[in-house]
């Protein structure tokens, strides 16, 4: 069994891009500036949105979070958003999900322009990513494939099942894991909860990205001998003995699944570290886009 460690993969995405970020500013261009929306208090969301700051800083770039009240509306919401979007200085803007009920999530993401949607969550984002053309990837996913890249996870012609079918997640890595190019060139299977016989696909599956949010769910009789096991889920359960009162949980029994396994992800610190250095690809890649 051999990790794939989201820690040192993330951290040489980062290197790079600082890197990238320093020829820029010795050619006089500008930094890259990502611009966060945060509404509200929800732990996670404030968790997960300092991280994304943290990385700005850590590869030189700008970051501008505005926090917003749970009450904003949505119109407020909307004019904000195309503030950002006029504002030539920022790059890429996100809006750290789920978002309070009275917002509409669909109209967020179609109210950011197409070419700073660096969450790659905008339907011409989706579309141009499904033709194949250069698109902004959504980042976790994007941040599964350079986990396999650096690793140099061998995928043509691998049966790759995808347990879950979201947006974010599920139904952007299964398309990008069939593209006709590496990583990708799998023969992709996807399951969701209304699958019949998901242990018996899992089984024929090489590689296996479990994002579904139910912690522990894939367990070793459910896996072939040698699979890559990618594990997406985050899943808070309470746990007494930790100072937070909570323990985050993968998707994966890890214990369980890791010694069948040629490759594995922990969590934390396999996927959700890749997934905010993917974001800082997609800024890089925004700002060098209007140079
Ligand atoms: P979601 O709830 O939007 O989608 C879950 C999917 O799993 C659905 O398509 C559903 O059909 C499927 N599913 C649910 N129960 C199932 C079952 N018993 N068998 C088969 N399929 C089942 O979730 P999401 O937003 O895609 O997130 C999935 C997990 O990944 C969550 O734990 C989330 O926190 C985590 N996540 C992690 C990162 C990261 O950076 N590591 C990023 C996004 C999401």
């Amino acid at each position: 069994m051999n990790l794939l460690d989201g820690k040192i993969v993330s951290q040489a995405v980062k290197v790079r891009l600082k890197t990238y970020t320093e020829e820029r500013l010795l050619q006089g261009k500008k930094a890259p500036h990502l611009a966060a929306i945060l509404i509200g208090n929800n732990g996670a969301s404030e968790t997960y949105v300092a991280s994304k700051v943290k990385s700005c800083a850590e590869v030189g770039f700008v970051s501008t979070l505005i926090r917003l009240e749970e009450s904003i509306s949505e119109q407020e919401l909307l004019f904000k958003l195309n503030e950002l979007n006029e504002d030539f200085d920022v790059d890429g803007i996100l809006v750290q999900l789920p978002l309070p009920k009275h917002i509409s999530e669909q109209k967020v993401i179609e109210t950011i322009h197409p070419s700073k949607d660096v969450d790659g969550f905008h339907p011409e984002s989706v579309g141009r990513m499904v033709q194949g053309l250069p698109a902004f990837y959504p980042a976790t996913p994007y941040g599964i494939l350079l986990m396999l890249e650096h690793y140099n996870i061998e995928t043509k012609g691998k049966h790759a099942v995808v347990i879950g079918r979201s947006n974010i997640v599920g139904r952007p890595i299964s398309i990008m894991l069939n593209k006709n190019e590496y990583p990708g060139n799998c023969t992709v299977t996807v399951c969701h909860s209304h699958t019949h016989n998901l242990k018996e696909i899992c089984l024929q599956a090489d590689i296996i990205i479990a994002a579904l949010g139910r912690p522990e769910f894939l367990k070793g009789d459910m896996v072939k001998e040698g699979a890559v096991i990618v594990d997406v889920g985050i899943t808070r359960v309470p746990d007494g003995s930790k100072k937070s009162g909570f323990a985050i949980k993968g998707d994966v029994d890890f214990n369980d699944v890791a010694p069948k396994s040629s490759y594995i992800t922990p969590v934390p610190g396999g996927v959700g570290p890749m997934t905010i250095a993917a974001l800082m690809m997609n800024t890089f890649k925004a700002c060098a886009a209007k140079d």
